[in-house]
């Protein structure tokens, strides 16, 4: 895949309506001036990055990337089709997990026994 890879879906993929639920619903804060006009309300926007747990966090160089992601989701409103209105691939720096130190018995305090 093309690491810039982008791509928006403008119509609904089941009955090819271009009317979205939360699309219209933020329409609304735009036009009383509530809501930047580029600015767009999702059903969902889930960022991340991609990783198998602890074993990619064990192997992982510092200052290496991942595979990382942004998708955001809306509904249809003639059909209730929920689906993907943007897909964009980006790279997400990941940092290695501290070593961990000897764990240490916690320190006695003579205020507090
Ligand atoms: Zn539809």
């Amino acid at each position: 895949m093309d690491k810039n890879f982008q791509a928006t879906f403008d119509q609904c993929p089941n009955c090819g309506s271009d009317q979205r639920f939360c699309e219209q619903l933020g329409q609304e804060l735009k036009d009383r001036g509530l809501a930047r006009p580029d600015w767009t309300f999702n059903y969902d926007v889930r960022n991340g990055v991609v990783m198998d747990g602890k074993y990619t966090q064990i192997h992982i160089l510092s200052g290496a990337t991942l595979p990382g992601f942004t998708i955001a989701t809306d509904i249809c409103m003639d059909c209730g089709t929920l689906y993907a209105v943007r897909l964009n691939r980006l790279e997400g720096e990941m940092k290695p997990m501290p070593r961990q130190g000897p764990i240490m018995p916690p320190i006695s305090n003579p205020r507090f026994s």
